[in-house]
């Protein structure tokens, strides 16, 4: 549907298509809402750590006031677990905030944008938005091919992004290559290194991005308190970088964009380690739950560093839709990626060892028929 309103770049968008809500896949398919596994939107099955909700609890006390628009005390918990000063943090409703900030801080209509293909569907839509001109570079193996990402930027790029690991395939690429890739970016072009998943990486795979932004003014890491820690609903993330970078985007956020519920909850989710390293691990054992599945039915999967695997469900271009409204109707809902060019594929969130379990039987069921 289009209107006379508004630029032809903001009529063009095509919507974002989350994960479907419980309650929407109930309604549709007469299910109970209680019998239902939604292994859909990379969300931490053990729901938000019980320290968070306490905080939040009370913190309601005083929703009836504005929250702290510069999130002091929550900048002091970042401050002080990655070592960097407060005037390097931005806030953001979500990180999916601060991605759309750095669209709009440094895109004009008709400049360039760099993003990989089968990458987060939020690149593009922030691009569009802004008016700005996507590149996305062909996919290596499913994940980013950074040589090719370097080799496009043009004269009028401004931003790139990056998400390691990836959404939607789950693919890493190792600290050396990316400090490879950023030292060929140039220095008047933003690199966003999206990290909502880092939290989950193996230790021998993590690499300290952080230290990264000290040597680039033009690096900005994202990152996430919805995939790990448990608050997708409180909607709440930040992003790091040099004053340069940090200051723009401040001015350009709502000056109230994280309520005072999320900044609450974050910084108890922030100090509660415990609850990190058990979703870490109860990540791991799901993910080789799934695999070893996906291996007995001769499934072809995309080895993942996330709280996802993509998994190829048939060789015909209607197969995710098909095995996807299949497992609909059993009540198991997981993400379709047909829209980001893989219709063969479904995406399926990790979830507790029970709910893994449902969602394999479903998915026998779905594929025998
Ligand atoms: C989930 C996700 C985000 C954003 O999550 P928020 O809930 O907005 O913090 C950002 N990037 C990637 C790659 C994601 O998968």
């Amino acid at each position: 549907m289009s209107s006379q309103f508004g630029p032809d770049y903001v009529r063009a968008i095509a919507p974002y298509q989350g994960g479907r809500p419980i309650a929407d896949v109930a309604r549709e398919f007469g299910l109970d809402e209680n019998r239902i596994v939604k292994l859909a939107s990379n969300e931490n099955p053990l729901g938000m750590p019980e320290s968070a909700r306490q905080a939040m609890l009370a913190a309601a006390a005083d929703a009836g006031r504005y929250p702290d628009g510069n999130g002091f005390a929550l900048k002091a918990t970042l401050t002080e677990k990655y070592n960097v000063p407060a005037d390097w943090i931005t806030l953001g409703n979500g990180s999916n905030d601060i991605l759309e900030l750095a669209a709009h801080a440094f895109v004009q209509p008709g400049q360039s944008v760099i993003f990989a293909q089968y990458s987060f569907a939020i690149y593009p839509l922030a691009t569009q938005a802004v008016g700005g001109r996507a590149m996305a570079i062909a996919a290596k193996d499913f994940g980013h091919d950074l040589d090719a990402m370097a080799d496009a930027i043009a004269d009028d790029t401004r931003l790139i992004f990056v998400a390691n690991p990836n959404n939607p395939t789950g693919t890493f690429i190792n600290g050396a290559q990316i400090q490879k890739f950023l030292q060929r970016v140039p220095p008047d072009v933003v690199i966003v290194l999206d990290e909502a998943y880092m939290e989950f990486l193996a230790p021998e795979l993590q690499y300290d991005s952080i230290a990264w932004v000290s040597q680039y003014p033009n690096l900005l890491v994202s990152r996430s308190m919805s995939k790990v820690y448990g608050l997708a609903g409180l909607r709440i993330g930040y992003g790091i970088a040099q004053p340069g970078i940090t200051d723009l985007l401040n001015r350009i956020r709502q000056p109230f964009n994280v309520n005072s519920l999320a900044q609450a909850a974050a910084i108890a989710a922030l100090n509660d380690t415990e609850f990190v390293a058990r979703s870490a691990a109860l990540n791991a054992a799901g993910y080789r739950q799934l695999i070893t599945a996906f291996e007995g039915l001769k499934l072809p999967y995309i080895p993942s560093c996330g709280n996802f695997v993509m998994v190829k469900v048939g060789d015909d271009n209607d197969a995710g839709a098909r095995v996807n409204l299949a497992l609909l109707k059993q009540g198991v809902i997981v993400r379709p990626v047909g829209n980001y060019g893989l219709p063969q594929w479904l995406r399926v969130s990790i979830g507790l060892p029970q709910e893994n379990e449902i969602f394999i039987a479903a998915l026998k069921t779905a594929l025998a028929k």
